[in-house]
């Protein structure tokens, strides 16, 4: 139940995202729900278009803006960081000044790719951040602005994010499934794989929390939160479960997944080998129960295949 959102506006971001598409479904009927996307959504909105932020803030005054949108691609951001940085550093200090205007809150979205990918234990927020590619760099200042600024603020770092539809690693495992009997995945590089619907789900529970009458939450706001699922794994651990267990809905060709390093496949924008997040914070902040990576996992194939 989400009854202190009733009737709060919220002003939801890159709804044809994977992260956006989910927090539409999970706030649904339980909000004045406003949805904006670049193209295809009730409000058009470019978050390149600085003056378009502004005057989408100003006619809307929401209550709550959740930004889902960001500039996602990672590799394609090293050949155009100007285009990456309006989207994920300058947008959201627009947003972070108009909800500073306005007095509403601000929920934002960041990454693992904040860290260098140094270490072996879960990463904490107050641990150092170093970003090793242009997105990371510009999702950290984007970060850094929303903080600066110093709206009502809520920073979800998350990681490895997919989803039953779209572009993602899990949808590309699959295709490559039906038709290959052999796959290579990168097994040096670590973290959790995170469902749209489980950040969605979350997000609207901590925002409940944050606007129930109970001031109980309100000074765990202005922060940065880890928000993933519980647990770590490498691509390769990951295409094993996906595919192995895929093969319990469809018939897949493939019958061998090898284990290889990331130089087999080299990318332009390096990425962090270990993105294993510390999710403590949010558990002991507020009254969530996280779930496993698998759980995640078996939930949105059951709902894929359903
Ligand atoms: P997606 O790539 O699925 O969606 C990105 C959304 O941003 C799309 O709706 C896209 O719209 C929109 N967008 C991009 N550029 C613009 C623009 N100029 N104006 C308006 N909208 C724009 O991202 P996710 O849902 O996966 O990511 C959600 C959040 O989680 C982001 O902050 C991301 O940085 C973070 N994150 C994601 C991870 C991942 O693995 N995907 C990992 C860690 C963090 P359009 O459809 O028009 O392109």
């Amino acid at each position: 139940m989400l009854n202190a959102l009733k009737g709060k506006r919220i002003l939801v971001t890159g709804v044809t995202g994977q992260v956006g598409g989910a927090l539409v479904k999970v706030l649904s009927g339980h909000c004045e729900l406003l949805s904006a996307a670049r193209s295809g959504a009730d409000i058009e909105l470019d978050l390149g278009n600085s003056a378009q932020i502004i005057s989408t803030m100003t006619a809307l005054k929401p209550d709550i803006v959740i930004n889902a949108a960001a500039y996602t691609q990672v590799d394609k951001a090293e050949d155009e960081p100007e285009i990456a940085r309006a989207i994920n550093a300058t947008a959201p200090a627009i947003f972070a000044e108009q909800c500073q205007r306005l007095g509403s809150t601000l929920i934002h979205y960041s990454t693992d790719y904040v860290f260098s990918g140094q270490g072996d234990k879960p990463l904490l927020e107050k641990d150092p951040v170093s970003p090793i590619n242009v997105y990371g760099k510009t999702k950290l200042e984007g970060e850094q602005a929303i903080q600066a600024i110093g709206c009502h603020h809520l920073i979800f770092r998350t990681c490895w994010v997919y989803d039953a539809e779209g572009k993602n690693f899990l949808n590309t495992m699959l295709q490559l499934a039906r038709s290959r009997p052999v796959l290579q995945v990168v097994n040096d590089q670590f973290g959790t794989p995170t469902s749209a619907q489980f950040i969605a789900q979350i997000t609207s529970t901590v925002l409940e929390q944050c606007f129930s009458t109970t001031p109980l939450h309100t000074q765990n706001r202005n922060r940065v939160y880890h928000l993933t699922g519980l647990g770590y794994t490498s691509w390769f651990e990951f295409a094993q479960n996906i595919i192995s267990t895929a093969k319990q809905y469809e018939e897949l060709a493939t019958t061998e997944i090898v284990a290889v390093n990331s130089d087999a496949f080299p990318t332009k924008a390096k990425r962090p080998a270990w993105s294993v997040l510390s999710t403590d914070k949010i558990v002991q902040n507020f009254n969530v129960n996280l779930s496993s990576w698998k759980d995640l996992l078996n939930q949105c194939l059951q709902f894929k295949y359903r």
